[in-house]
Order: structure tokens, then sequence, then C-alpha cells
């Protein structure tokens, strides 16, 4: 629990001033909030409201969204997937509720990242520039310098695509959703080594690589299987006890 100094130097791999939405009904902390982004050269909107803020949302999708699980007018759960809905933009989620289960919870949830108030405004700065940094290649924004990823591919498997740029998972009967940004690491990882045993700590490596529990990446995974699960299949996602994880599946990697 101990972070060094949260935050230091630049990062190019978050681009210049990107846009935060803050959405929390507390006044206060909202401010606060803001100021702090703000001094650390991030742009912000805030929204008091659920409904305001999809508003806002629709209007613009910022590069990462801070959401209050409290908010008056839609209950957190709801609002992480109407958010999801329409893109893959990384959500740290702020609650009052400190329990560890309800950190898992957070996760659970889908946000991609969840803080206990009270919490150290720059630690939030922190956690937003870990997950823009996470998000870089699924932005796709025109920066040029850092844009040397592999050019648009996707996964194919038993009828299912992944797109892992844009998190965006497409079902056999071409029902889309979206992935979070630790869901999306974990099922590129299991796309890009099928039919093999990926340890835990593999996972974590190339996916979870949060600061959260191991027990994240147990949480993600089930995710990720309830969105691959279908009432005519088996699962896609193996567990291997004592080992990991494993994709069944076989898998085409096509650019697009
Ligand atoms: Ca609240």
């Amino acid at each position: 629990m101990n972070h060094p100094d949260p935050i230091q130097g630049t990062d190019a791999a978050i681009g210049a001033d990107p846009l935060v939405f803050i959405i929390e009904d507390e006044a206060e902390i909202r401010a606060l909030l803001a100021q702090t982004l703000s001094a650390y050269r991030f742009r912000t909107e805030v929204f008091a409201t659920a409904d305001a803020a999809l508003i806002g949302i629709g209007q613009c999708m910022p590069a990462a969204i801070i959401l209050d699980l409290g908010l008056p007018d839609m209950d957190g759960m709801e609002m992480i997937n109407r958010i999801r809905a329409r893109g893959p933009v990384p959500i740290l989620v702020l609650s009052a509720r400190a329990h560890a289960s309800d950190r898992i919870m957070g996760l659970e949830f889908g946000a991609d990242d969840y803080v206990v108030k009270p919490f150290d405004p720059r630690e939030i700065v922190a956690r937003v520039r870990s997950l823009l940094r996470r998000a870089a290649p699924a932005a796709a924004t025109g920066s040029s310098e850092s844009g040397e990823r592999a050019p648009r591919e996707f996964a194919r498997f038993e009828n299912w695509r992944f797109e892992p740029q844009s998190h965006r998972l497409v079902d056999p009967d071409g029902e889309e959703t979206f992935l979070s940004t630790g869901e999306a690491a974990i099922l590129t990882a299991l796309l890009k080594a099928p039919r093999r045993v990926l340890s835990r700590d593999y996972l974590l490596e190339h996916g979870g690589r949060d600061d959260t529990l191991d027990r994240a990446i147990d949480v993600r995974i089930s995710r990720i299987r309830k969105k691959l699960t279908r009432p005519d299949t088996p699962t896609l996602i193996r567990t291997v006890y004592g080992s990991g994880y494993m994709l069944t599946a076989q898998v085409e990697w096509v650019s697009g």
C-alpha cells in the first residue's frame, strides 16, 4: 500500500492533455479531482449525475472516466455497463466501501481499476495515467510517435471475433460487447497462446499487471468466460487446477 511517488515524469504514450470525465455527486470531491488532474495537465469535465454524464459521453468519448459508484440516479453496475456499451474507455471506479471484497466487486462490475475513498488525489492521477498507458494501443489516436504497434489485427475462434485494439468482442450472431482494459489484455494473451496452459503469473505479467490482488485474474477470467458463454457450447476457457487457464479453441489471427 505504499506508493513511493505516484507521479513521475511525463509519458509520451498517453499523449498531451487527455480528456477525463469525472462523474461524482459530491461537489467537494469533484472539485478536488478536477483541480488535481488539471494540475497534471489533464483536461477534465465534471458531471454530478449518471444521466448528465451519459449525455456528455454521447457527445464526446473521453480518454478515461472516473466514476463514483454511489450516484443518486443510477446503480453503479448499470452505469458501467452503459458506458461499456459505448466503447472501450478505461473506467476507474471510486467507492466509499472499503472492504477487499468491494475492490474485487469493482472489477467484477467491469471497471478497469478501483479506488476506495478517502484517497490521495495524486494516487488517482497515477492510476489514470497507468490506465491510459495500458489503453494506449486501443485508443489509436493520431499521436504519431508511439504508434509503432502491430497493425490492426483480430482473432477468429469458434465463430467469435475479438479485436484487441478496440476491445471489441463479437459473438457468432454478430452481437458486440466491449471488454475492460484488463479483460482485453488477458483474452489477448489467451488467444495468442491457444491450447496452452497459461499460469496466473504469466497472465498477471501480460494482462493484469495492476497492483490489485492476484485474485483479479480469476475475476477477469470469470467475466471473460461469461461473455464467451453461449447456451449451446461448452466453455472455451478451461481452468487447469494448480496451473492456470487454457483457451481450448483454435484461433486464427487476421490482419485487418
Ligand atoms: Ca456518491
